[in-house]
């Protein structure tokens, strides 16, 4: 039933894509700091912030840690999203599975990202290295948790019963500790929504900021591209400031400025995001024989694969 209402695609015959390891990234962006800057295990439970004053992170552990700014970069269910008013993520009605398959003698997957798309159920798939493939399972389901990675492998093996053996292969060849899984949820930042995205040296950025479904590939790539905008417009704050000699409320003034545009600008780009990739996931999860088929027999005649990754065309040297 399956077999012939999986549609599949390819992107990446006219666009550059990567694959990029999250430990890796994680431990490149360690190596570039100072050795003794960064604190692990500090779970924020509270941001502490007051016209006028400097921002203070609350740790579980009781300790308050003060700074100019306070980024919080805390996820989806992020803690200083909500400290600022951000209503919660909406869920999008799907799951996502992820994994790590590893080919240690190597494979014969082209190098593109290539989606299957069944009934309400959907597997990509993109090759990292010669020897490992990261892959998605994105499917139909009301929220829940499943903790134990070994139920994680095998629900998704269960999700693409009699799916073509090669993509069975890939989830068989993954490693329970490289899975993980998640609801999918977005929060639209209208312009006009009342919510304050930046208050008193306290901001957000990532998912914390700007959750969006995973249909465009963009949660992580956009999160990076606040990174560097934020970077570049508090450094030319600081700079400001550091010619000045103003008082702790003059100066919270003029960081809660900058904090502004970079809101602005990050407003702008990622509603249009949201959006489209909210609209792609309704498509794409279509469920039911006969929408899929219709859907299937469709899609590919209006819209090219590549016409999906025209968002990630964005230059961040033009930020600020
Ligand atoms: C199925 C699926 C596929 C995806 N595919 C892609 C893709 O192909 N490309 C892409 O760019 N994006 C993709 N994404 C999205 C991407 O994973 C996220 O957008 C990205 O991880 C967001 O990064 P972040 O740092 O903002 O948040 P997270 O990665 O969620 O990191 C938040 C961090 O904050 C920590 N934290 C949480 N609460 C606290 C607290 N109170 N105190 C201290 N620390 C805290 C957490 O432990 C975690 O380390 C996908 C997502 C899913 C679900």
């Amino acid at each position: 039933m399956f077999l012939c209402n999986v549609w599949s695609c390819f992107y990446g015959s006219h666009v550059e894509l990567r694959g990029v390891d999250r430990r890796m990234l994680l431990e490149s962006l360690t190596n570039a700091l100072p050795a003794d800057i960064l604190l692990y295990d500090s779970h924020v439970v509270k941001v502490h912030r007051k016209r006028g004053c400097y921002p203070q992170a609350e740790l579980k552990d009781g300790s308050l840690l003060q700074a100019k700014v306070i980024v919080g970069c805390d996820g989806i269910g992020s803690v200083v999203a909500k400290n600022l008013g951000l209503k919660e993520a909406h869920y999008a009605g799907y799951m996502g599975i992820r994994g790590v398959a590893m080919f240690p003698e190597g494979y014969t997957l082209k190098s593109v990202l290539s989606q299957s798309i069944g009934n309400g159920v959907r597997m990509g798939r993109f090759p990292l290295d010669s020897s490992r493939v990261y892959w998605f399972l994105v499917f139909n389901h009301p929220p829940d948790k499943v903790r134990d990675p070994s139920l994680v492998k095998e629900e998704a093996l269960r999700l693409i019963q009699g799916w073509p053996e090669q993509l069975v292969e890939i989830v068989k060849r993954s490693p329970v500790e490289s899975l993980s899984r998640a609801a999918i949820s977005d929060r639209w930042m209208w312009p006009w929504s009342l919510w304050k995205l930046h208050q008193c040296g306290v901001t957000v950025a990532g998912d914390a900021m700007h959750p969006v479904t995973p249909n465009l590939a963009q949660g992580g790539c956009t999160a990076m591209e606040d990174a560097v905008l934020l970077a570049r417009i508090l450094s030319n704050a600081f700079n400001k400031l550091k010619e000045r000699r103003l008082s702790v409320n003059e100066e919270m003034e003029q960081i809660d400025h900058a904090l502004g545009g970079y809101v602005a600008q990050r407003q702008k780009r990622m509603l249009g995001i949201a959006v489209k990739a909210n609209l792609i996931g309704k498509v794409f999860q279509t469920e039911g024989d006969f929408f899929a088929s219709v859907r299937n027999a469709l899609l590919p005649r209006v819209i090219r694969a590549d016409a999906f990754v025209t968002s990630t065309l964005y230059d961040v040297r033009g930020l600020v």
